[in-house]
C-alpha cells in the first residue's frame, strides 16, 4: 500500500529500500521493486517483510549504478498475496506498480487477452501495463499510450511506470490514492512516494499530487499533465523542513 520512486545518481536500490521502510506503517502483505538500467530492468519481489526483499536483493549480484526505479509494497485486493501477485508487474518491455483497485480490469482483461496478450497475475493492477503496451505497439509514441491507457481506467489508480521502449523516463498518475512527486536536493535528481516521510532529508521541494494530475519525469525534469492532458507548468510546490 505504498509507492516509492527515484531517477538520480544515487544507490537507487537503497534509495527505494529506504523509501518503502518509511512507507510499513501503511501496512503491506509482499513488496518489489523494478530498476533500470540503459534498458536493461531487473525486478525484485518478496512475500512478507521488508527484509526479505532486502535479502533478495542482497543475494543476487547486480550493479548498483541503475539510473532509476520503482517499488511497491502491496495490499492485496485482487488475487492472493504471493510472489507472483507482488508488483512491479510486467508486460513486455514494461513495469508498473500501483496504487488502489482498477474497477473495470475483467472487461481490459478480456479485450487485452483476445488481442493476445499473456497474463500471469490475478491482480487487476496488471491490466495497466498490458494497455500501455498494447497503444504503444499500435501508436509507437510512449507519452501518447500512456494517456491513451489512462482513459481507459476506471476506479481508484495512482502509478509509476517504466518501460524499455522509453528508459529515461518515469511515467506518473494520481487518482484517488496519495503521490507526491518531488526534485531531490541534487542535480537531476526526482522522486517520487505516497507520503513526505520517504522524501525527509532528501527533497525539499515536494508536490502533492491532486487527482487526475499526471506526468512524465526525467533526470531533467518534471512534466505535468492534468485530466485533459494539456502539458502545465509545475503546480504550486510546498516546502517542509529538513532533517
Ligand atoms: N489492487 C492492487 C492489488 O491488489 C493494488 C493493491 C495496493 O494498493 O497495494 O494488487
Amino acid at each position: 500500500c505504498g509507492i516509492v520512486g527515484y531517477i538520480g545518481k544515487n544507490n537507487t536500490t537503497k534509495i527505494l529500500l529506504d523509501g518503502l521502510k518509511e512507507l510499513e506503517y501503511r501496512g503491506y502483505d509482499s513488496a518489489g521493486i523494478a530498476v533500470l538500467n540503459k534498458d536493461k530492468i531487473d525486478v525484485f519481489k518478496a512475500l512478507g517483510k521488508l527484509h526479505n526483499l532486502e535479502e533478495r536483493i542482497n543475494n543476487t549480484t547486480t550493479q548498483d549504478s541503475y539510473e532509476l526505479g520503482i517499488g511497491h509494497t502491496r495490499w492485496a485486493t485482487h488475487g492472493q498475496p504471493t510472489e507472483l501477485n507482488a508488483h512491479p508487474h510486467l508486460g513486455e518491455y514494461s513495469y508498473v506498480v500501483h496504487n488502489g483497485i482498477i474497477e473495470n480490469y475483467k472487461e481490459l482483461k478480456e479485450e487485452l487477452t483476445a488481442l493476445g496478450h499473456k497474463f500471469v497475475s490475478q491482480t487487476d493492477t496488471e491490466v495497466i501495463v498490458h494497455l500501455f503496451e498494447n497503444y504503444n505497439n499500435k501508436l509507437n509514441d510512449t507519452t501518447k499510450a500512456f494517456h491513451s491507457t489512462i482513459d481507459r481506467l476506471e476506479g481508484a489508480f495512482s502509478i509509476l511506470l517504466i518501460t524499455k521502449a522509453d528508459p529515461t523516463k518515469i511515467f506518473f498518475f494520481k487518482h484517488g490514492s496519495p503521490l507526491i512527486v518531488a526534485n531531490g536536493n541534487e542535480k537531476e535528481e526526482v522522486l517520487f512516494s505516497s507520503s513526505d516521510a520517504p522524501l525527509i532529508g532528501l527533497a525539499s521541494d515536494v508536490v502533492y499530487l491532486e487527482d487526475g494530475v499526471g506526468g512524465i519525469a526525467t533526470a531533467k525534469g518534471i512534466e505535468f499533465f492534468n485530466d485533459n492532458y494539456s502539458w502545465s507548468t509545475l503546480p504550486t510546490s510546498k516546502q517542509f523542513a529538513q532533517k
